[in-house]
């Protein structure tokens, strides 16, 4: 099987348990993130045909100069997974102007520009599949997270608009909005009180937000939707 899948964020926490998964479907992956060390040796791990990338979402050049370089290297782009984001909490007073521009910018921004990157080859090709991570914070705003939410609940409003603009292109875009997964962003959360609000009494794990961003990756009827992975949190909140 020589399909692409990009995912930005693929080095570490969600996006690499997403370019495991795909990897073990027979996929080709490109991993990309900042620190290119970290992202080849991800690429590594997974053996094969995969290669890593250095990119920062947040630079339009950076993203351009990725997608030519991926095609150069592996062949157009069938699959585009937005994973990269940032989360600095702290309420909304405390937060200074130069924070919530840069928030936006890896959060909404990068994946703008990666989709709008990828849209040249997806509707060459006639067919291509996104998703997107948002949060489920992005649906219900959580106090502390008001930029952070922010961005999540453009990047749903993005996602659909984009859906709608290129869906007679073949080409789809979903949302997978996680709850709570162990990963680095998460470490410093205090787990025994938080996991007392989800229903499913954990935290979730790389794995189970993976499954269901490769099931709408390859879900050809599926286009415009917010998958929800979240252990139930979304009904105590
Ligand atoms: P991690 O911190 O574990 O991984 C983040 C990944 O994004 C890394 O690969 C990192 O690599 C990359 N990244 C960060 N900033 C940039 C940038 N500017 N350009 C390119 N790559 C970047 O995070 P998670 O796996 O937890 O999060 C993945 C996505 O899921 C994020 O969008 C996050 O907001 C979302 N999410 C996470 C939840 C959770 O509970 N963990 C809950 C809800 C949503 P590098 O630093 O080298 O660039």
């Amino acid at each position: 099987m020589n399909k692409v899948c990009a995912v930005f964020g693929g080095s570490r926490g969600i996006g690499k348990a997403v370019a495991q998964l795909m990897a073990r479907k027979g996929y080709r992956v490109a991993i990309i993130a900042r620190n290119l060390e970290v992202a080849k040796a991800t690429a590594g791990e997974l053996g094969g045909d995969h290669l890593a990338f250095g990119c920062d979402v947040a630079k339009e050049h950076d993203v351009q100069n990725t997608f030519r370089e991926m095609e150069k290297h592996l062949g157009q782009v069938n699959f585009l997974v937005n994973a990269a984001g940032v989360n600095r909490d702290s309420l909304l007073v405390r937060t200074e102007s130069e924070d919530i521009v840069s928030q936006l910018h890896t959060n909404l921004l990068g994946s703008m520009l990666t989709c709008k990157a990828a849209m040249r080859t997806m509707i060459q090709q006639q067919g291509g599949s996104i998703v997107n991570i948002g949060s489920i914070v992005g649906l219900k705003g959580n106090s502390g997270q008001t930029v952070y939410s922010a961005g999540k609940a453009g990047l749903v409003g993005f996602s659909r608009a984009l859906a709608k603009e290129v869906a007679r292109k073949k080409i789809r875009v979903n949302v997978v909005a996680p709850g709570f997964i162990h990963t680095d962003m998460t470490k410093h959360l205090k787990e025994e009180h938080l996991k007392q609000n989800i229903p499913l009494g954990r935290f979730g794990e790389t794995i189970d937000v993976a499954h269901a961003v490769v099931f709408l990756l390859e879900s050809p009827y599926i286009t415009g939707h917010v998958l929800v992975v979240d252990g139930g949190l979304q009904l105590t909140i």
